[in-house]
């Protein structure tokens, strides 16, 4: 993925949250816990809907 901010909506509660496109950990929503980055070999995989890149 790419190495910016983006700005995502959770796909279970629709809360839209700001994430790092590169992120080195696991990140959660902040409102239902769904996962919505994870790690993948070095990059991170967006696991939910991207609204925009920042
Ligand atoms: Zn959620």
């Amino acid at each position: 993925m790419v190495s910016k901010f983006l700005r995502v909506r959770c796909a279970d509660c629709e809360n839209i949250q700001i994430v790092f496109g590169n992120a080195s950990s696991v990140v959660n929503c902040i409102v239902c816990g769904r996962t919505l980055v994870e790690p993948r070999g070095g990059r991170a995989e967006i696991r939910t809907q991207i609204l925009e890149v920042l």
